[in-house]
C-alpha cells in the first residue's frame, strides 16, 4: 500500500522509535502519547482494519497477540498490567488504516472506554 502511513514506516520509509520487531510484528512509540507508555502494535503487511482480517492474513494477527507479552516486559508494563485498544472505521475513532493495537500503561489508566 503505496499511500500507508504504517506501510512506510514498515519499509523504513518514515522513522518510528522501534520497540519489537519479528517476521509479523513491528511495534513502535506512538508519535503523540496519550499515557507514560504508547506502543502501537501493527502486522507487517497492510490489514486496513479488523474488517479486513481473513484467513490468510490472520496469522498476523495471532502473531501481534503472541508478542504481546514480550513487548509489554520491554516496555517495563507486564506487571502492573496495561491496555490494548483497537479502533476501527469512522465511528471507532481510527485515522490511520493499518490495522494497529494501541499498548498503553505506565499509569493507572480511567476506568471507562468512552
Ligand atoms: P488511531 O486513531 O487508532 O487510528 O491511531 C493512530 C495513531 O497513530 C495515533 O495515536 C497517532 O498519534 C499515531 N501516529 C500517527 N502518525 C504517526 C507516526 N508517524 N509515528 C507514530 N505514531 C503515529
Ligand atoms: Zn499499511
Amino acid at each position: 500500500m503505496e499511500d500507508c502511513l504504517f506501510c512506510k514506516i514498515i519499509a523504513g520509509k518514515i522513522p518510528s522509535k522501534k520497540v519489537f520487531e519479528n517476521e509479523y510484528v513491528l511495534a513502535f512509540e506512538d508519535i503523540e502519547p496519550v499515557a507514560p507508555v504508547h506502543v502501537l502494535i501493527i502486522p507487517k503487511v497492510h490489514i486496513s482494519d479488523t474488517n479486513d482480517i481473513n484467513d490468510e492474513n490472520i496469522i498476523y494477527v495471532s502473531e501481534i497477540y503472541k508478542a504481546v507479552k514480550e513487548i509489554a516486559k520491554i516496555c517495563n508494563v507486564a506487571e502492573d498490567g496495561y491496555r490494548l485498544i483497537c479502533n476501527c472505521g469512522k465511528n471507532g475513532g481510527q485515522t490511520v488504516h493499518h490495522l494497529h493495537f494501541h499498548m498503553l500503561g505506565g499509569r493507572e489508566l480511567g476506568d471507562k472506554i468512552v
